[in-house]
């Protein structure tokens, strides 16, 4: 199907032929009409929620901006996971065609961008940009997956659970399930608790493309209950999350209690992330990338920067035009396109950050003012001594500062690696030498130099960690797809 009025041409990458959605044309004047409507559309129906008939109990959507309900979702019960996992066949089509339906769900996601974008703002309190980044990812999954597993002969495993995310409801749910069915299987969704209806669009639209009901079933609620039931069915043949540590802690001990040995777990967890600016270091353009990795999208994505490490001879200077560009920051509602933060996804969030704020009050450096309804918190500095300071990831606009002197460059590396994550590091720093001493010692899976640490690419920066940011293999790159064959793909040459 042909791409939306408006939809700039995409361009070929990386072998394969294949591409990378390239977004909006924003000077196309019918377009920037079209996306305004999509911000200020009200939340589409509900209903294609029934079609998991389920049968459990009501939970209230809530728009975070907000405060208001906007919806109510009717979430799976034990017994509907139990008949949905019953019903669950794996997808026979061969692989050529699985890719040709995997390719017109991109098509449609794209020309259906309206109903999605109002679900992203109202349900997750997106703000535009993320908006628009979200569905390019989630497009990016699909094209991507359905390239790689075209023509790899290999078996499916069965039903695989794919656990995914409120902070990108749309591009991870997608992405997860994507790679599932690419590869054959049949997949139960759990969406998390905050987002169904961003993946009830999303299921509405792989089904249309042609993704058989009984591959793809989705199942709203939440973890204590949906998840829980998922992951101790006997049945299920490979488990798929994106969330915390803790929670991915807690399926892998139920798949050890309940499911066959060898049952395979991608998970990919939270980061405590840093970035290193040395004395060498551009400041305008190191500030631009903090203020993008630490504040963009709330700071709610686990690539965000939660640490950085600044040479104390430039510290004050930097600093202070830190604190500059936080105050050119917009805070408040997502609907106007002039908001740049916008804000956490609920008051739990909310409640735990400023909890965790009240604690390091005597540290704040610079903070904004924090819009009076919904659940907001507002882009805050710290000061710190070093991230061994740091208590646990703090999952929203919260950056910390610590500055370092030349000669203990090696202990901030220590200190970072002593952490025991690996998701992302940023890097600042014009001395080639430096930068790969540094690269090279670091643990993380994503290493980003002279720019900011957050938005990976899908097919060209794959995604995902080490130690406890996850099992790896990283999302939208080669290695991912393969996982969820029972076999493992035949090297070229064998
Ligand atoms: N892939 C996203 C990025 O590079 C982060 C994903 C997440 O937050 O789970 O920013």
């Amino acid at each position: 199907a042909a791409a939306p009025a408006g939809l700039a041409a995409p361009a070929a990458i990386f072998g394969k032929g294949r591409v990378n959605s390239r977004g909006f044309d924003l000077s196309d004047a019918q377009t920037l009409a079209r996306i305004e409507a999509a911000m200020t559309d009200p939340l589409p129906d509900a209903a294609p929620l029934s079609m998991t008939a389920a049968t459990g109990t009501t939970r209230p959507v809530v728009n975070p901006a907000s405060g208001a309900v906007v919806a109510q979702v009717t979430e799976a019960d034990d017994a509907t996971v139990a008949r949905a996992i019953a019903d669950a066949r794996i997808w026979q089509a061969p692989a050529p065609d699985r890719a040709r339906v995997l390719r017109r769900a991109a098509d449609l996601y794209e020309e259906n961008f309206g109903p999605l974008f109002a679900a992203m703002r109202h349900e997750a309190g997106k703000i535009l940009p993320d908006i628009v980044g979200e569905l390019r990812e989630a497009v990016d999954f699909l094209r991507y997956y359905a390239a790689e597993g075209a023509s790899v002969p290999a078996a499916p495993r069965g039903p695989i659970v794919a656990i995914s995310p409120w902070n990108f409801p749309l591009a991870i749910f997608t992405g997860q399930i994507a790679a599932a069915l690419m590869a054959g299987n049949a997949v139960l969704a759990k969406p998390a608790e905050q987002t169904p209806l961003v993946a009830a669009i999303a299921v509405r639209l792989l089904h249309q493309a042609g993704v058989p009901a009984s591959a793809l079933q989705l199942l709203p609620g939440d973890g204590a209950t949906v998840g829980a039931a998922l992951t101790r069915d006997p049945r299920v043949r490979g488990v798929v999350f994106t969330g915390s540590t803790e929670t991915a802690r807690l399926i892998a001990r139920s798949m050890a209690d309940h499911l066959a040995p060898g049952t395979p777990l991608i998970a990919e967890t939270g980061g405590l992330n840093a970035m290193i600016v040395d004395s060498t270091a551009l400041p305008e353009q190191a500030v631009r990338d903090i203020v993008a990795g630490a504040f963009r999208s709330a700071g709610q994505r686990c690539s965000a920067l939660r640490c950085l490490y600044v040479q104390q001879d430039i510290a004050p200077h930097l600093i202070a035009m830190i604190k500059g560009a936080m105050d050119q920051l917009s805070v408040g509602d997502p609907a106007l396109l002039s908001t740049d933060v916008g804000p956490l996804i609920d008051a739990e969030a909310r409640q735990g950050i400023a909890d965790y704020l009240a604690q390091v009050q005597g540290q704040v450096l610079h903070q904004l003012a924090t819009p009076e309804t919904g659940h907001f918190i507002a882009p805050t500095l710290i000061g710190i001594n070093g991230i061994a300071e740091m208590q646990r990831e703090i999952f929203g606009p919260v950056l910390h500062v610590a500055t370092y002197r030349a000669d203990g460059l090696d202990r901030v590396i220590a200190d970072i690696n002593a952490r025991g994550f690996g998701l992302t590091f940023g890097l600042h720093s014009r001395i080639d030498s430096r930068v790969q001493h540094i690269t090279q010692q670091v643990h993380a899976g994503n290493l980003y130099v002279n720019r900011n640490q957050i938005g990976a690419v899908v097919g060209s920066q794959p995604f995902g960690g080490e130690g406890l940011s996850g099992t790896g293999p990283k999302a939208g790159g080669p290695l991912y797809l393969p996982r969820f064959f029972a076999s493992p793909a035949p090297q070229a040459g064998e």
